[in-house]
């Protein structure tokens, strides 16, 4: 096995690091929008109520004014009666100002059922805005834990890009350009664990004596899959410039 392939491994774990950290910042945008959509529903509440609240004074205010228009009917027929000259046409406007005060009395009745009914609707309003409020409450600390992730996860992509480029200087760069190359067809998974005659990525045999230099650690050689072309390595013996955690996280890919 090429003495460079625990390198590689480890290059095979910050790009797979490193794309999981691009594809997590780089769905921040629609996690925020999705956020923001969450309170649509609470403002366009808030929308329909302040238009009910429009149109329930709209109404009062019509109301109010039939109280007025039957008042001064009222009193216009009140001034007539006074110059009548007949009996019965006296007679006819008494029975115009009394239908005239009852029409007066209904309106005044409609408009208090109609400023019970504004309270009502203010009092929906108050509710439908305290309920805007805490959902702008909870969306912003949902945002801003979003932004916190991002700060951390934009670190961690940082760190991982430095230490990837450290890591590539130590590895012959002909094997580097194989493994992008690979890279490129199979991201995250140039390489792949020969076990139990295994490519444990395509899951096609591997020839004996491809697994028997893969173990043997005097061997120099690059050996790749017949079928999938990744390169093969093998962790036994556990490569020993390979800390645990990486072989382990690498093998389970
Ligand atoms: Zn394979």
């Amino acid at each position: 096995m090429h003495p460079a392939i625990p390198q590689l491994l480890e290059l095979q774990r910050l790009d797979q690091v490193i794309a999981s950290s691009r594809a997590e910042l780089d769905s921040l945008p629609k996690k925020l929008k999705e956020a923001d959509a969450k309170l649509s529903g609470a403002r366009a509440a808030v929308a329909a109520a302040k238009d009910a609240h429009t149109q329930a004074l709209t109404h009062r205010k019509k109301l109010e004014l039939d109280v007025e228009e039957w008042r001064s009917r009222a009193k216009k027929y009140r001034e007539q009666s006074s110059s009548v000259k007949t009996n019965e046409a006296y007679k006819a406007l008494q029975h115009e100002i009394a239908n005239a005060e009852g029409e007066v009395s209904k309106a005044e009745d409609l408009v208090l059922e109609q400023m019970m009914a504004v309270e009502e609707v203010e009092r929906r309003v108050k509710h439908v805005e305290a309920d805007l409020r805490e959902a702008e409450q909870a969306i912003a600390a949902e945002k801003k834990q979003m932004q916190t992730q991002y700060g951390g996860k934009k670190k961690n992509l940082e760190a991982a890009l430095v230490e990837r480029e450290q890591v590539a200087k130590r590895v012959p760069e002909e094997l580097l350009d194989l493994y992008v190359r690979i890279d490129r067809k199979h991201p995250g998974s140039a390489l792949a664990e020969a076990r139990g005659e295994q490519c444990r990525a395509c899951g096609v045999r591997v020839l004996p004596h491809v697994l028997q230099m893969l173990k043997t650690e005097t061997d120099e050689e690059v050996y790749r899959c017949e079928t999938c072309g990744r390169i093969l390595y093998s962790l036994e013996p556990i490569p020993h410039a390979l800390p645990k955690e990486t072989a382990n996280g690498a093998a389970s890919s």
